[in-house]
C-alpha cells in the first residue's frame, strides 16, 4: 500500500517535516483512501445538512445515497483518494482541527486485524499467518490484503476493519503483507455470507504433523492412519459455516477409538495437533479446538497415546 517513493515515506501518523495532511496526500496517492479524526481519534461529526443521515448518506453506504457533501461528513465513507477534495478549502478547516489521519481499509483492499492489548497479540501470533504489523498503543494492527465485511469484539480485545469502517494510520508497519486467510474471514461469520471464489485457504503455522516416528507402539499402518487422518481433517475444515469445534471433538474421538487395541504409543498428541490446526483454520478460538480434540481423544477411555 506504499509506493516506491522513499523521500516522503512517513514513519507515523505525523509527517516528520510536513502535517496530517502531507500524510494523507502521500497515502491517498498510494490507493489508500483517507480521512481527518478529530479529538478522540473519532471522524469529525456530520455537517448540518448531513445530521442524522438526513441526506441519504453517500452513493457508497451500505444504502446508497445522493449525498455529495464537499465536507468529510458520514465517517468512513467520506474517505477519499482524490487529492483536490484532501486540499479543497471545506477540508482545510477540518484539517486544522484534525490530530490524526484515518483510512478506509476496505477501500484500500485491506483488512485490518485490530488486536488491542497484548493478549490479543500473543493469540495472533499463534493462530494468524505472519503479515505485516503496525504497533498501536497497546498492541498491533495486522494488516491482510483482502476486504472483507468489519465486526467489531471478534474475541477478546480484537476488531476486524475493513469493508465500512476506518483504521487509524500508524504508519507503514513491518514485515511483508499477506493475502487475507480463511482463519481472520471466519472469525466474521454471518448467514449470509459465503465464501469469495478463488478465496485462498489459510495456513495456520504447521505444528508437527503426526509421523511413524512417534507412533512406535502403533498396529496400523502408516497409511491408514494418514488416511483417516486426512478425511477427518477434511470433515473439520468443512465446517466453514458451524459445528466445526464439536466436528473437532467427534473426529478426535472417532480415531482415537482405532488405537483401543494398539500397545502404543500411536502418535494421538501429533494426530490431535492436527485437528486442532484444521478447527482454527475455520475459525475456532485454539483454546476452545484444543479442549474439544483433547475430550475426544479420552471419549473413548483408554487412550494409547
Ligand atoms: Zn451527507
Ligand atoms: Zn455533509
Ligand atoms: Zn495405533
Amino acid at each position: 500500500m506504499t509506493p516506491a517513493c522513499k523521500t516522503r515515506r512517513p514513519a507515523d501518523g505525523n509527517h516528520p517535516d510536513g502535517s496530517l495532511l502531507d500524510t494523507a496526500l502521500y497515502l491517498a496517492a498510494a490507493g489508500v483512501p483517507v480521512l481527518p479524526l478529530r479529538a478522540g481519534k473519532v471522524p469529525f461529526g456530520n455537517c448540518p445538512a448531513c445530521r442524522g443521515n438526513a441526506c441519504g448518506g453517500r452513493p457508497n453506504m451500505k444504502s446508497a445515497g445522493p449525498c455529495q457533501c464537499p465536507a468529510p461528513c458520514h465517517a468512513w465513507a467520506a474517505a477519499t483518494t482524490n487529492p483536490h477534495v484532501l486540499t479543497s478549502s471545506v477540508w482545510a478547516a477540518v484539517w486544522r482541527e484534525a490530530v490524526a489521519v484515518a483510512y478506509h481499509p476496505g477501500g484500500a483492499g485491506l483488512t485490518v486485524v485490530d488486536l488491542d492489548n497484548a493478549a490479543a497479540v500473543a493469540w495472533a501470533r499463534a493462530t494468524l499467518p505472519a503479515t505485516r504489523r503496525v504497533p498501536t498503543t497497546r498492541g498491533e494492527h495486522w494488516l491482510y490484503r483482502g476486504a472483507m465485511p468489519s465486526a467489531n469484539a471478534v474475541r477478546p480485545g480484537v476488531d476486524i476493519k475493513s469493508l465500512m469502517q476506518y483504521a487509524r494510520w500508524l504508519g507503514p508497519g513491518t514485515g511483508s503483507m499477506a493475502v487475507l486467510p480463511s482463519a481472520v474471514r471466519a472469525l466474521v461469520v454471518k448467514e449470509d455470507t459465503t465464501p469469495a471464489p478463488g478465496e485462498v485457504a489459510s495456513s495456520v503455522p504447521a505444528r508437527a504433523p503426526w509421523s511413524r516416528e512417534v507412533a512406535t507402539g502403533c498396529r496400523h499402518t502408516e497409511r491408514y492412519v494418514r488416511t483417516g487422518l486426512e478425511r477427518g481433517l477434511a470433515l473439520v475444515r468443512a465446517r466453514t459455516e458451524s459445528g466445526a469445534a464439536s466436528q473437532a471433538f467427534g473426529v478426535a474421538r472417532f480415531l482415537a477409538a482405532q488405537h483401543t487395541a494398539c500397545p502404543g504409543p500411536c502418535g494421538l498428541a501429533a494426530i490431535g495437533e492436527e485437528i486442532v490446526t484444521a478447527a482454527v483454520s475455520v475459525g475456532v478460538p485454539e483454546a476452545y479446538a484444543r479442549r474439544a480434540v483433547d475430550n475426544g481423544l479420552q471419549a473413548t477411555g483408554e487412550r494409547a497415546a
